[in-house]
């Protein structure tokens, strides 16, 4: 008969069930229990702007509950049940239950972190006041799409220009409120090419969404019933009655780091290629934990659903035994905004000149379709690779259509080390309604190539 092992998860949005599902899955005979403090696990944390727009509703938004996991995936989940320490040398847990105030123990003989991240505070009084959110949880985004449905806020004003900031603006804008999106660096979307922040600049104009680069937040005056007025910042002031608080996330790692489980140069917790922790037995995936970018080889956090939830099955997989590795993040993103639709994957041109890389970029202009085809749409790509060696280093697609999709092709090209004559010869299918008979991508592929090996550089 297998050993009876006991797996115990902590977290229960991405990473958690991930991982629990997998164990269950790998070792059936295990006992898998998951630990969530709050009293929702796997819910759509990316679906929470389209929950606020109006779009999708609450019901959608929940992927699993205690019981389907308990029923389909055979893993027992505890919800309001925060573990306030890890016991390494005991193996064992330290759980509170929140609903009740009992403290009890419980054995592990493996455990698996997945704790998240929270949400990076700005320092300031009054970001505890009644009309200002960050948006992290389910029940955050319950208590704002409240407030949003109950105050019919008119002027928001979102304090960070990430990807999250800017679908939280969509929303609001949706919603009939004056949005205006603070950033403290010199642009939006600082992670992305410049010709792809751009046209995310552009599409915020069209649709009214105010813009403010280098405005660095200093205060949050509060009136007599705690509601921020206006938020003032070195760039000026801008009235408020609806303020966001986006300005990036923190691994969550004060359980792993009191248990002296090592902490990476990011900051996350450091896993090997198994997930396992500094401590044997000890696994860690999700949001809590560094990965390794596939092209820097360094570390890097990449706070992303895909991540955690690969990570997680990888976690979950070697809790209960199993062999399975986690290669490594190329940090793809997608973004929707408005009727635009922007992917990156692998090294902007910045990152990769900054992580030591000689490097050509091109952008191009094609279109999503044959240009007379009904529906066809501009269609942009901006591609970066190696001067020497054309291996390629990164790309960014934006247009109303086929963007994100592609982006799908160029990742398997870049997490295969692919060079730009490997992606100019690659057999892509073709038909008038769904590309030029020159798809985007190898357009791009042609253009850089050229521009490499005639020696051009930027
Ligand atoms: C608005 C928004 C939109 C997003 N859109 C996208 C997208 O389009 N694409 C994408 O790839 N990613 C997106 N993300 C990121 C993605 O949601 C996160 O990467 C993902 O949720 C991380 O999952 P996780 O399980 O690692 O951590 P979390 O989601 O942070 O979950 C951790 C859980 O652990 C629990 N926990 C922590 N400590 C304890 C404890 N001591 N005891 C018990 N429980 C504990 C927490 O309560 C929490 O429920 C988005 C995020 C946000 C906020």
């Amino acid at each position: 008969m297998a050993v009876q092992r006991r797996i115990l998860i902590i977290g229960g949005v991405a990473a958690g069930p991930s991982a629990a599902s997998k164990a269950a899955r790998t070792n059936p005979d295990a006992r898998v229990v998951l630990f969530e403090q709050s009293d929702a696990i796997s819910y759509g944390v990316c679906e929470i702007p389209y929950f606020l727009a109006g779009e999708v509703r609450k019901d959608d938004l929940m992927i699993q509950t205690a019981e389907t996991m308990a029923r389909e995936k055979g893993v027992e989940v505890r919800l309001l049940q925060r573990v306030e320490s890890i016991l390494p040398t005991r193996r064992a847990i330290k759980v509170r239950d929140l609903s009740g105030g009992r403290v009890y123990e419980e054995q592990y003989d493996r455990l698996v972190i997945a704790t998240g991240a929270r949400p990076r505070r700005l320092g300031l009084a009054g970001e505890d006041a009644r009309n200002v959110f960050t948006i992290r949880s389910f029940d955050a985004a319950l208590a704002l799409r409240s407030y949003i449905d109950g105050e019919r806020p008119q002027k928001a004003v979102i304090i960070g220009g990430g990807y999250i900031g800017l679908e939280i603006a969509e929303a609001l804008q949706i919603r009939g409120a004056d949005v205006t999106i603070l950033e403290q660096r010199e642009s939006i979307l600082h992670d992305l090419d410049e010709p792809a922040r751009n046209y995310a600049q552009d599409l915020l104009r069209t649709h009214g969404v105010k813009t403010v680069s280098q405005a660095v937040v200093v205060a949050l005056p509060v009136d007599a019933t705690n509601r921020v007025t206006h938020v003032l910042t070195s760039h000026g002031t801008y009235p408020a009655d609806l303020v966001i608080v986006a300005a990036g996330i923190i691994p969550e790692t004060t359980l792993a780091s009191a248990a002296r489980i090592r902490l990476g140069r990011t900051g996350g917790i450091l896993t090997d290629h198994r997930q396992q922790t500094s401590i044997e037995g000890v696994f860690a995936a999700g949001d809590c934990c560094e990965y390794r970018d596939l092209i820097t080889k360094r570390p890097v956090f990449a706070p992303l659903a895909t991540n955690a939830n690969r990570s997680g099955w990888v976690a979950g997989q070697n809790a209960a035994g199993g062999r399975a590795t986690f290669p490594g993040v190329l940090r793809s993103l997608a973004v929707r905004l408005f009727e635009g639709q922007i992917a990156r994957i692998g090294l902007t041109e910045r990152e990769a000149r900054e992580a030591g890389f000689h490097c050509v970029t091109e952008t191009i202009v094609s279109s999503s379709r044959v240009p007379f085809m009904p529906g066809s749409a501009p269609l942009s790509v901006t591609l970066t690779a190696e001067q020497e060696t054309g291996r390629l280093l990164g790309a960014a697609f934006w247009g109303t259509e086929g963007a994100v999709l592609r982006s799908h092709a160029f990742a398997v090209a870049l997490q295969h080390s692919l060079t730009l004559e490997q992606l100019q010869k690659i057999d892509f299918a073709y038909a008038p309604s769904f590309s030029p008979l020159w798809d985007p991508l190898l357009i791009a592929a042609n253009a850089l190539e050229k521009k490499r090996s005639t020696g051009t550089r930027r």
